[in-house]
């Protein structure tokens, strides 16, 4: 595990245990404490231990603002500086893996380690690599993350529903970048009409059908065989590859996905992206979701007019006229409840009334996405096993390997 890798786990770990201790669960806080600092003594890789000597300063300083400014609801800004600390730590990622791998194309013994956690993008090589896991006893050695982070997206997607899109997804940050900066210079709205909205809304069912096609298509017995080839060895570099020099599909592809994240709100995630989609079709069995308290809400308490929630989500979802939103759009980004101002109205809630506050939906998001890669690589399935001379080899040789 590189140290980037180690230092974001740290942060993020660390900070559930500050949310645990300030918000009095001293207990909790404590057994989280104690199990991390195990965790890094079992690691027992210098990398960590110094990402663990700059992560507990910074969890103290994030302890005393806690402590001097207690959280008030200040949603918005928390999901902000979730999605841009995360997006930071995958663009450092994003760097070393561009130096390691040009190192590499250049013959040079690369100064710095590839990151693993790249293969968070390699999603066919994590379905194939879950199905060998299943199916066959079969734990690829290549791309051993890219099985984890694709079992780690999809629980989310069952736990809390589209959270990763709305909190921790690095392209959602940047298509709102991308609308913001449309709407500077041209600030009408273009909805398409319901009718259209329907069928483009599809094309991300029918993107991830095709993806699901080639997953699970493979025979059982061509499993292994795939995960071994050269293809997959080095499926993160083919994937690189379609970035450093794309063909003319691909840049009509990025054009159109630039286009539609400009276009509207959410527009990459609501048409084209078959992860959303995945997480979409989960997010339907989670049993959290954003519920409306009718006896607290103005239009039924206080016979007001109020369409806030309404007004506020990027979905564009009807939320002021539902008692539960099951949309599968729902990124769960909790703007409809902070533009809410009846406080108890509406909430992330189970069917029960228990309400999942930011910091509880933050601590679950984190524990998914930064625990459980951290147990895979204790048990030692994070790091990849491909030699780096094998890599170079095959970077040298790249357009002879095909699937
Ligand atoms: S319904 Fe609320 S939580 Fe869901 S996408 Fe809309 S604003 Fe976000
Ligand atoms: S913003 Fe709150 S009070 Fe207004 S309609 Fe929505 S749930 Fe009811």
């Amino acid at each position: 595990m590189t140290f980037i890798e180690s230092l974001t786990i740290l942060i993020g770990l660390s900070y559930i245990i500050s949310l645990l201790f300030w918000s009095g669960k001293r207990w909790g806080a404590g057994i989280a404490a104690a199990t991390l600092i195990a965790a890094i003594i079992i690691a027992n890789s210098m990398v960590m231990f110094t990402a663990a000597a700059i992560a507990i300063p910074i969890l103290a300083l994030l302890n005393y603002r806690y402590k001097q400014r207690p959280f008030n609801a200040k949603i918005n800004t928390c999901r902000s500086v979730c999605q841009h600390l995360l997006c930071l730590s995958l663009f450092i990622v994003a760097i070393q893996y561009c130096i390691n791998t040009i190192m590499m194309k250049m013959a040079l013994t690369p100064i710095v380690t590839r990151p693993d956690v790249v293969d968070a993008f390699l999603p066919i090589a994590g379905g194939i690599s879950l199905r060998a896991i299943v199916e066959q006893g079969y734990f690829d050695p290549h791309h051993p993350a890219a099985a984890v982070m694709l079992g780690v997206v999809l629980l989310t997607g069952l736990l809390c529903k589209r959270a990763f899109c709305g909190w921790a997804c690095p392209l959602g940050l940047l298509g709102e970048y991308l609308y913001k900066l449309r709407t500077r210079f041209i600030s009408k709205e273009y909805r398409p009409p319901n009718w259209l909205d329907w069928p483009l809304r599809a094309i991300k069912y029918l993107l991830l059908f095709a993806l699901l096609y080639i997953v699970m298509g493979m025979p059982t017995q061509g499993l292994v065989g795939y995960l071994q080839s050269p293809y997959n060895k080095i499926a993160d570099i083919k994937m690189a590859m379609l970035f450093v020099a794309p063909g003319l599909i691909t840049l009509a592809g990025f054009a159109i996905i630039l286009m539609l994240a400009a276009w509207r709100k959410q527009g990459f995630c609501r048409y084209i992206c078959p992860y959303g989609a995945l997480l979409g079709l989960l997010s339907f069995l989670s049993p959290l979701k954003i519920r409306r308290d009718c006896s607290h809400c103005l239009i039924e308490s206080k016979g007001m007019k109020c369409d806030k929630c309404t007004r506020a989500c990027p979905a564009g979802i009807i939320v002021h006229t539902k008692t539960t939103v099951r949309s599968d759009e729902c990124q769960a980004c909790l703007r409809c409840v902070a533009a809410c101002p009846s406080k108890a109205a509406l909430g992330l809630r189970l069917k029960n009334g228990y309400q999942l506050n930011p910091q509880g939906l933050i601590a679950l998001l984190l524990i998914l996405l930064l625990a459980l890669p951290l147990i895979s690589y204790l048990f030692g399935f994070w790091d990849s096993q491909t030699p780096w001379q094998m890599r170079e080899y095959l970077l040298h040789n790249i357009h002879r390997i095909g699937m």
